[in-house]
């Protein structure tokens, strides 16, 4: 029999008053299909339940056949447990749902608009600010609720009587369009169009103010300019994004499936990590090496326009030093990035907040995976399954973002970076701000992680309201359970990089048994230490020679010899030496041992190679031993230097590598014996660790959750603190550490 699927539909967008329940009320009692339909203050909800192939129908009869009128503009689903549904039913709206504010993404140029701006005879013929109720700036031009022109950066263009005429009209796309405007009363910009092209063509890098924030913008065909920002941005290898201007472009590229393409034409139009087709034709200094390219479509009239005239991808990165926040204000930009840019593409329409463009991932099950949350979706709310009080979780240090909670609500912050700079530290206060002030949010509870030295924690340290120090791992399992709606008991899977545990050591591959009553570790890996902390997060060999040094084996890692001596030193004397479970950290050495990357120039760089080595869908694994909750992998290290030395490639060490992983998974889910398996963690952006440990659990009839909507990087971790902080303060156990 086919599986029992419960799937979730939140719509954004008009769709309340055009008999939108009534119509999806009929297609589900028409499939036979049980759930519910609800208005929401965003939209509406629709839940069903069914079949696999029948849900699948529903799915794509949804937006194909609904009510004329009916305006969906954005879309999110989400796989959830079953819920036993009797029958199909229209709910009631409750007053709290419909009294929260309505603050929607920004959204991407609808192909009214682009027709408008490319039409020789219509009003906006070329105009860079066009846009209707059905696309342009929301969040990023909002100061303040409820959404009224007056309330937004658009209040000082007085509407000309044309497009107030359009405002007025019901019958007209503009209709209530907050941001209109044309020609002749709204934004303009510095310089024409055409000329900013020829810079492009002369390769000259411009920035452009787009609708987050300002972007650095070059040729991407041409080595020259790109090698120029990379010294001026003072970014090593990290791959940059690439705007192309369409989707043959695309498609010349990149391979891209329909299950991206339709990521990449969504009103989100976030950037897409694809892999290069034969053919590319960007400069080899865009992706630096990379296993994907960072895609993306022109998303505003601006961009359009801009890549129409330049007839080629550029790069687009955002605006701004490493580490640094992206510019949003005129004059800020050209203080801060005079040095990085030669000219300057400005208008006169003012940015609200910094919204940098969000990145996305296409997992193995086709389902898109958020590893930057900001434009097209900060800040639609998670809605979780408990009631929970005020509370501002303040989130981690490297990716970070903000949550404020209240009601059954989580307003998840866009990406706010990495708390490196005194300027990210600034933009992180922002943040907090900003949220709060938009939502008239006073918190009751502050939530923060268990380590000290994140400044996050520190800021939180000084509020003096009551406080809650969230563990890292168990933050990242409560993330993904709460997006996923996952009810105790469960086993809860954090892999990352590093996070502080409670007994002092740097975990990163734990296991947590989630109950009613408790979240106790059950299982993590054997220990190793981490000699030269950071320096190790940087250098893979590192890593390499500690595990080494563990098995009592000797390897040539081409390290040079004094820093040899220097790590091996370190690992003697050794009480300055941290431990850890990381399974991040696993990864890198794995990665040095078996040649694919023997160092990190930016965070991720050589796990990801290593998931790009695999050569073929290999099944065959190293030993999986699990001895009392501990994952030895030293047995791995040991038949690994055994395919080494009989010469067996790397892609195919890194495939049997990756499968033991996953076995790893699954061995400790049937140790546990818990139906419900939730995987969170950086870790997990590995679509190919993901797609095993998922295959191998569901065949042993587990159910497995992974992140839909949040990612599952530190960009998730607030949300995991909002849910626990707040669960604790609920039932009354307000404890100063959820361990
Ligand atoms: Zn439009
Ligand atoms: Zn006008
Ligand atoms: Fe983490």
């Amino acid at each position: 029999m086919d599986q029992i699927l419960r799937r979730r539909f939140q719509l954004y967008g008009a769709v309340q008053g055009v008999g939108f329940r009534p119509f999806v009320y009929r297609l589900a009692r028409e499939l036979g299909l049980s759930g519910k339909v609800q208005n929401s203050a965003l939209g509406a909800v629709v839940e069903v339940e069914g079949s696999s192939d029948v849900v699948g129908e529903f799915t794509r009869r949804l937006p194909q056949q609904k009510p004329p009128a009916c305006v969906i503009l954005s879309m999110e689903v989400s796989e959830l447990p079953p819920a036993g549904y009797p029958d199909f039913s229209i709910v009631e709206s409750s007053v709290s749902e419909t009294k929260s504010a309505v603050v929607l993404p920004d959204l991407a140029t609808c192909a009214d608009c682009l027709a408008e701006i490319f039409d020789p005879e219509a009003r906006r013929y070329g105009y860079a600010f066009t846009n209707c109720t059905n696309c342009g700036p929301r969040y990023t031009i909002l100061e303040s609720i409820p959404y009224d022109r007056a309330n937004t950066t658009m209040r000082d263009f007085a509407m000309c009587a044309d497009c107030r005429a359009e405002y007025e009209n019901p019958l007209d796309r503009r209709f209530h369009a907050q941001p209109i405007a044309c020609p002749r009363c709204g934004p303009q910009l510095n310089e024409e169009v055409e000329s900013a092209a020829r810079r492009l063509e002369a390769g000259e890098i411009l920035a452009v103010k787009g609708i987050g924030g300002f972007q650095l913008v070059c040729d991407a065909c041409a080595s020259e300019p790109v090698r120029r920002l990379r010294k001026r941005k003072n970014r090593e290898e990290k791959p940059f994004a690439v705007m192309f201007p369409g989707l043959d472009s695309v498609r010349r590229n990149c391979v891209v499936s329909e299950a991206e393409i339709a990521i990449l034409t969504s009103p989100a139009a976030p950037i897409l990590l694809l892999r290069p087709a034969p053919g590319i034709e960007l400069a080899p200094e865009v992706s630096m090496g990379s296993p994907f390219v960072g895609a993306m479509l022109p998303y505003s009239p601006l961009h359009h326009r801009l890549l129409r005239c330049f007839g080629r991808p550029v790069v687009a990165t955002s605006g701004n030093l490493s580490d640094e926040p992206i510019a949003i204000a005129n004059e800020e930009a050209q203080q801060r990035l005079k040095g990085l840019a030669d000219a300057f593409l400005l208008h006169n329409r003012p940015i609200a907040r910094p919204c940098d463009d969000s990145v996305v991932r296409v997992t193995a099950q086709g389902r898109p995976m958020l590893l930057r949350r900001a434009r097209g979706y900060a800040p639609l709310p998670v809605l979780v399954p408990q009631e929970l009080p005020r509370v501002l979780a303040v989130g981690a240090h490297l990716k970070n973002t903000i949550a404020i909670a209240f009601g059954r609500r989580v307003f998840l912050s866009q990406h706010v970076g990495d708390l490196e700079s005194v300027e990210a530290y600034r933009n992180f206060q922002r943040a907090i701000h900003d949220l709060s002030r938009l939502y008239e949010f006073e918190p009751e509870v502050v939530a923060c992680d268990l380590h000290p030295d994140y400044l996050s924690t520190q800021y939180a340290e000084g509020l003096g309201l009551p406080l809650v120090r969230v563990q890292h791992h168990l933050a990242h399992v409560a993330a993904c359970a709460a997006e996923n709606e996952v009810k105790p008991p469960y086993l809860g899977v954090a892999w990352d990089g590093t996070g502080l545990g409670t007994d002092g050591a740097i975990w990163g591959s734990e296991f947590f048994l989630v109950t009613d009553r408790e979240m106790r570790r059950v299982g993590h890996l054997r220990p190793f230490r981490l000699p030269g902390g950071d320096q190790a997060a940087r250098d893979c060999r590192r890593v390499a020679v500690a595990l080494l040094e563990h098995c009592g084996r000797n390897v040539e890692l081409g390290l040079p010899e004094k820093d040899l001596a220097e790590i091996k030193g370190l690992l003697e004397r050794g009480r300055t030496v941290p431990w850890t479970t990381s399974m991040g950290r696993l990864f890198d050495g794995v990665a040095a041992l078996s040649g694919v990357a023997l160092a990190n120039r930016f965070e991720g760089q050589a796990p990801m190679k290593l998931e790009a080595a695999i050569s073929r869908s290999q099944v065959s694994s190293y030993p999986v031993v699990l001895d009392r909750g501990e994952l030895d992998w030293r047995p791995v290290v040991d038949a690994l230097l055994r395919d080494r030395d009989c010469g067996v490639p790397a892609g195919e060490i890194a495939a049997k590598f990756h499968e033991t992983a996953a076995r790893w998974v699954l061995a400790m889910a049937q140790a546990v014996a818990v139906p419900s398996v939730v995987l969170s963690g950086g870790v997990f952006q590995n679509a190919d660790l993901s797609a095993r440990v998922v295959s191998l659990l569901e065949a042993e009839k587990f159910r497995v959750f992974l992140h839909q909507r949040v990612p599952p990087n530190d960009g998730g971790i607030a949300l995991g603190q909002a849910v626990l902080a707040g669960a604790s303060c609920f039932t009354g156990r307000r404890e100063d550490v959820i361990r």
